[in-house]
């Protein structure tokens, strides 16, 4: 495909997915990445450096990422005469399949939808994948953080967040109102503001299948749907009904309900079995601060994966270093979790953990373990030296507070094979 502002690196290979939907990645893959605005400058050029460090420690010049620039954002807008999602961005990520992205401004006003959202709508990146776990050195405000180790599917796509809402007062609220009344028998107050949640069988199998595959993949021990079942039956009850449904047509061999263990096996999950189990979302907070060992992997909806995230990343050093990803059933965007931070927009002072994470873990989509490796063991070794970004130093005592760019040189330095 021809593109306009987009500039192909004649030196790489696209990223393919074969007939059974596995990737398959060349030697020197095409990788796209998007800047962002604010901070993303910064965390950027230094993830950049310490992603392409990793991949010559691991393979010595054998694998090399031939990166491409797309737009999104502020650099689109002066690029692309105010456009801040210019069409042809979808298209490469389309064409490319992989790509990561810095944090993106939502312009005010204008009838603008976060840039975000629109990203995941288009794409269809249905499952936000979040991993929640602690790094030597880091700091937690938990007793044993390193017990913390958790991966969260999210929905992306349904459920409160779809945005089927009628403001109190409009003419649509008053018919919808009058419809839920007068033919559903429903109560509510005269000047409510309503909403509307739809979960589906399909959104949601999609989801708990995709979060099943990581777990089997990854050797994790379950898989835990997380629901307000219990209140909400029809949607986040169905939730839970269809996750176990699914993992028993799907998964017969590899996956067991937590009924089965209990009932059959005395309450020990067989050697080799996933476990499938599910809680309610309000107690989960709970056991996530009290006993974050038992949960592993986590499938839930929008809105609880939404609180979920954000409380879990927490727990082990806060959003500058949740790294997350957007995936659908082709195309995986990794991206920082957190804003544009404008206060420090080139300031060379943030931490670039959450971006530079959501590269590793891009890495091991990719299967390059060894670049995911590295770029850990560095990296704890660089805070185990009480080398940290500003936000770090603030919790740490006896830290070095160094810019971002030298934060990263130290990590490149830390690197072992
Ligand atoms: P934010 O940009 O995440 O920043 C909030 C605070 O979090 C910062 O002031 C800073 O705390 C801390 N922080 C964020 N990134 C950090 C990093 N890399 N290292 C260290 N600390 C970091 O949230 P916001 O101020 O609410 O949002 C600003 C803009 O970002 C908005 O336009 C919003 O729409 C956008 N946004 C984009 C995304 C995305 O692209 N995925 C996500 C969220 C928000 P201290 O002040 O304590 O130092």
């Amino acid at each position: 495909m021809a593109y306009q502002h987009i500039r192909v690196p004649e030196s790489g290979d696209k990223v393919t997915v074969d007939a059974q939907g596995k990737l398959q990645v060349p030697e020197h893959p095409i990788l796209l990445f998007i800047e962002g605005d604010g901070i993303g400058a910064d965390i950027m050029r230094a993830s950049l450096r310490i992603w392409d460090a990793a991949v010559e420690k691991a393979y010595g010049g054998q694998r090399k990422v031939a990166w491409m620039e797309v737009y999104a954002g502020e650099k689109a807008a002066s690029i692309y005469n105010g456009d801040y999602m210019p069409e042809e961005t979808f298209d490469a990520l389309r064409e490319f399949l992989i790509g990561i992205k810095g944090p993106l401004t939502t312009p005010v006003g204008g009838g603008f939808r976060s840039l975000n959202v629109t990203l995941r709508k288009v794409l269809d990146l249905y499952a936000c994948i979040r991993p929640v776990r602690w790094y030597e050195g880091v700091p937690s405000p938990l007793r044993h953080p390193e017990e913390v180790d958790v991966v969260i599917f999210r929905e992306n796509t349904e459920d409160v967040y779809a945005g089927i809402e009628f403001e109190a007062g409009t003419p649509e609220n008053q018919k919808i109102a009058r419809f839920l009344r007068e033919e559903m028998g429903a109560e509510f107050f005269e000047d409510a503001g309503l909403g509307v949640k739809p979960v589906s069988e399909f959104g949601s199998k999609r989801l708990i299948r995709k979060a099943i595959h990581y777990a089997i993949e990854r050797g994790r021990k379950s898989v835990t749907l997380v629901h307000k079942g219990n209140i909400m039956k029809f949607t986040e009850g169905a939730f839970r009904k269809w996750g176990y449904e699914l993992a028993a047509e799907e998964f017969p061999e590899q996956t067991i309900s937590w009924d089965e263990v209990a009932e059959k096996h005395g309450g020990k999950v067989p050697e080799g079995k996933l476990l499938i189990q599910d809680t309610i979302a309000d107690i989960m907070f709970q056991k996530m601060l009290l006993r974050p060992s038992e949960h592993d992997v986590i499938a839930t909806m929008n809105l609880n994966g939404d609180y979920l995230s954000d409380a879990l990343a927490a727990e082990v050093g806060g959003v500058g270093i949740a790294p997350g990803a957007n995936i659908g059933d082709a195309v995986a965007l990794f991206e920082a979790t957190h804003g544009t931070a404008p206060k420090y927009t080139n300031l060379d002072r943030v931490n670039p953990g959450s971006l530079l994470f959501s590269g590793v873990m891009m890495f091991e989509h990719l299967g390059w373990w060894e670049v995911a490796q590295i770029i850990t063991r560095a990296y704890e070794k660089t805070i185990d030296d009480k080398v940290v970004t500003y936000d770090f130093a603030r919790q740490m005592e006896g830290a070095r507070e160094v810019k971002t760019s030298e934060f990263a040189t130290a990590v490149i330095e830390n690197m072992t094979v």
